[in-house]
């Protein structure tokens, strides 16, 4: 049987999955290696969630994610006699230039890196199981899936940062990231809810990180997220949308490294930071803590903002939809927020959103709101049967 791996790679993780090919795509297993370099442990399940591996690595067998990529290869060699024809990777900046996933060769390998600075904590994760591929199977067809080409198409006007043009043009631009679930969203929903599809859509990715994002006629018009994935939304750890005066006043007058800043913004701020109990939507909902509560109705507060911000870019708004882990699955976080929406014409039906159904507004609701659950290893998988197949 012929194989697409998909592979997910963070700073600490590697997530992937496989796809059989024959008779359109279909996912066999999915799996993940934690703690790489400290505590490595791979887990993988079927399509059933049974565990077919749960095995503890020590810290030397598992340094990096190279290591971590080529241990993850061998077990797939020994397990399965599947034909491996490509890898599809998520590859989280493709820079001014890459509007579409692209068939990785030496050429683009180098640009890729060149945006290393454009996302200096993400895009070295992203390259390294590239190149750990490349020197083991350079014939291996891989795929660069980026998170940033599904806005590539907004206007200038919203491209920029009002800051002299000198720094557009090196790259310093409003991208926009999470596009992979955006673009599954909006192709789902021609499928689920065609009559809506071409709208004016606003689609709310709520998960450890979140942003949202303004659809019309199933392409991107604005994001929530800007040069880098800090903008917007608060999340689990990170601040969103803040001043930068906040920043100047962090190393002017309190004396922080750029690197401690960064660790402030990225790792101990959003829900994390405002409630200094956890960055946990679920953890927070149980808390009886009063800054738990209070973490959740600034994370609420900031969305009803921002879905004002993106129907205004839409001129009106038609429908809202929910994805990622707080999106699908906190029917009570969806409350919350559809409350801040009942300005735009939401009304909600209680039972249908305890259900988590696809849509969860009553018939009467002038804005329509949905539920519909992102897969973006799915979406990796096609782009990369659809690069290699050209
Ligand atoms: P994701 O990054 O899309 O995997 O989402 C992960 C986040 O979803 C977690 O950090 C939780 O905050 C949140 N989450 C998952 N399940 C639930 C739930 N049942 N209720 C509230 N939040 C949830």
């Amino acid at each position: 049987m012929d194989v697409i791996l998909v592979v997910n790679a963070g700073s600490s993780s590697l997530k992937f999955e496989v796809f059989s090919v024959e008779g359109g795509l279909s996912k066999l297993l999915k799996g993940q290696m934690e703690g790489v370099g400290t505590a490595p442990r791979l887990r993988i399940k079927g399509t059933g969630s049974e565990m077919l591996a749960d095995h503890q690595h020590s810290p030397s067998e598992v340094p990096d994610l190279p290591a971590a990529m080529r241990l993850v290869g061998d077990w797939l060699r020994e397990r399965h006699q599947d034909r491996l024809v490509a890898v599809g990777h998520r590859v989280v900046h493709g820079g001014p230039d890459y509007d579409r996933a692209v068939l990785i060769d030496k050429t683009v390998l180098a640009d890729l890196e060149s945006y290393v600075p454009l996302a200096p904590l993400h895009q070295p994760n992203n390259l390294a199981p590239i190149r750990a591929i490349r020197q083991r199977r350079p014939d291996l067809p891989q795929v660069a899936c980026f998170d940033t080409s599904f806005h590539r198409g907004h206007s200038a006007v919203a491209d920029h940062y009002a800051i002299p043009e000198r720094f557009y043009a090196e790259g310093v631009r409003r991208y926009g990231f999470h596009g992979l679930s955006y673009e599954y969203v909006a192709n789902r929903l021609r499928e689920l809810a065609p009559e809506i599809a071409g709208g004016r859509i606003v689609v709310a990715h709520l998960g450890s990180g979140a942003s949202m994002c303004a659809l019309l006629g199933g392409h991107s018009v604005e994001s929530t997220f800007g040069f880098t994935a800090l903008d917007g939304l608060p999340m689990g750890t990170r601040c969103g949308q803040i001043d930068p005066g906040v920043i100047l006043y962090l190393l002017d007058q309190k004396g922080m490294k750029p690197d401690g800043v960064r660790d402030l913004l990225y790792k101990e701020s959003g829900l994390m930071g405002l409630s200094g109990v956890s960055n946990d939507v679920r953890a927070l909902l149980e808390s009886l803590q009063s800054s738990a509560a209070f973490a959740l109705e600034h994370f609420v507060h900031r969305i009803g903002l921002h879905a004002g911000m993106l129907a205004a870019a839409l001129g009106g708004i038609d429908a809202f939809v929910f994805t990622a882990g707080i999106g699908e699955n906190s029917p009570e976080m969806r409350k919350r927020i559809v409350a801040k929406l009942e300005w735009l014409g939401a009304k909600l039906d209680p039972e249908r959103n305890a259900k988590g159904d696809l849509l969860i507004s009553t018939p009467d609701s002038r804005l329509r709101v949905y539920v519909v659950p992102t897969d973006e290893e799915l979406m990796i998988a096609r782009h990369t049967l659809a690069t290699t197949r050209t």
